[in-house]
């Protein structure tokens, strides 16, 4: 999982290179006589909801639009991660069963999307998925393969029908007693979504924020052109792109399987689990990707619903969404991409299909 995020870095940091490179004139003369301090891009890295943030500012660079930025991102962490005792969503949980929570506005707002998401994916994205999360442990210390009957004993408590909300009280109730939220397929999407807000308000043309591979480009690149992002070769030693994504005010969101899974007698279980047989979905997918001029939330959960739910229905809910388009990953090493997306395969190792 580090290791993608690390590639997404390592992408970014080219870009950044390259448009030192640009700005600093090393096109035309190798040694740039002075670099204009405005043209310099400063990015700012941090370890935040269990993952490395990096945001880049091309503008002058504004230390308080970081600082800004990160604050908000770990307050975001505070209030929805699953690892905080005193967050809304372990509030939440431990009161499952028992009595509505009263959350923040932020984390109602995500619950409800959530649910949303939820249900025109047909329950392929489920953000109650919680207790299956915590039988497989698959990020955990102790990852283990469940038996038929410890799936079936946790199965009827991943059901997003069960979650009750009520927004004039902001109040979240999970209806079954050992029911568990679980916002790890959204929260970062949101995190990326604020995180623009905040770069929006300060005014800034172009940036790049990369929470944990989930992207979001802002305006163009300094010489007017697309951004360009690398989709990670699943599964390769060397984390090279097998392909380019460009475009402008895009945000680019992966679930794949490569990053985070536990190997047990050979067999590999990754940590994008069916809601409908409480297993990892296993659908023909090493990942899928959402491209879309809308919301990260939004593509963050879609990556997740379009995986579990393979590629026929996965590609039929994209199409009907407006703004909104996927590349899918195969294991037999085809891609396909929907047709609004501006893909180019740059690893001749596989190939793209239609
Ligand atoms: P990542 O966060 O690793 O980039 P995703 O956005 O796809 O990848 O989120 C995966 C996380 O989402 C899992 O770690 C788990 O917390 C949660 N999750 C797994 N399966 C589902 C599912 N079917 N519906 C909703 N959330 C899920
Ligand atoms: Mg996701």
């Amino acid at each position: 999982m580090v290791t993608r995020r690390l590639f997404l870095l390592c992408l970014a940091a080219l870009a950044f290179a390259l448009f030192v490179a640009h700005a600093a004139g090393l096109s035309a003369r190798f040694f740039p006589a002075r670099v204009p301090e405005h043209a310099i891009p400063l990015s700012r890295t941090e370890f935040a909801l269990s993952t490395v943030c990096t945001v880049t500012l091309f503008d002058q660079a504004n230390h308080d639009v970081y600082d800004d930025i990160f604050r908000r991102i770990r307050e975001i962490e505070s209030r929805m991660s699953l690892f905080l005792p005193n967050s809304d969503i372990s509030r939440i949980n431990a009161a499952a069963g028992i009595a509505p929570v009263q959350v923040y506005d932020d984390v109602f707002k995500v619950i409800e999307r959530a649910v949303q998401i939820a249900e025109y994916s047909g329950g392929a994205f489920d953000p109650t998925i919680g207790p299956l999360m915590a039988l497989w442990d698959i990020m955990g210390r102790n990852p283990s393969v469940p038996s038929q009957a410890e799936i079936n004993a946790v199965l009827p408590l991943v059901n997003w029908r069960n979650i009750t909300l009520d927004r004039e009280e902001r109040t979240v109730f999970l209806t079954l007693p050992g029911m568990a939220l679980d916002l790890g397929a959204i929260a970062k999407g949101y995190a990326v979504d604020e995180a623009l807000a905040i770069i929006r308000a300060a005014r800034l043309e172009r940036a790049i924020i990369n929470l944990g591979g989930d992207i979001i480009t802002h305006g163009t690149r300094p010489d007017g052109t697309p951004w360009r992002i690398g989709l990670q070769a699943p599964h390769e030693e060397l984390r090279t792109a097998l392909g380019i994504i460009r475009g402008r005010d895009m945000t680019v969101v992966t679930s794949g399987i490569y990053e985070r899974y536990f190997l047990y007698n050979g067999v590999h279980y990754h940590h994008l689990i069916s809601p409908f047989d409480g297993r990892p979905a296993r659908t023909g997918i090493l990942s899928a990707t959402v491209v879309s001029s809308g919301a990260s939330m939004d593509a963050d959960a879609l990556s997740t619903a379009i995986f579990v739910m393979g590629y026929e229905k996965g590609r039929a809910l994209v199409e009907q969404l407006e703004g909104v388009e996927a590349v899918f990953v195969f294991e037999d090493r085809s891609v396909r991409a929907t047709a609004g997306v501006d893909f180019v395969l740059v690893d001749d190792s596989f190939r793209l299909d239609y």
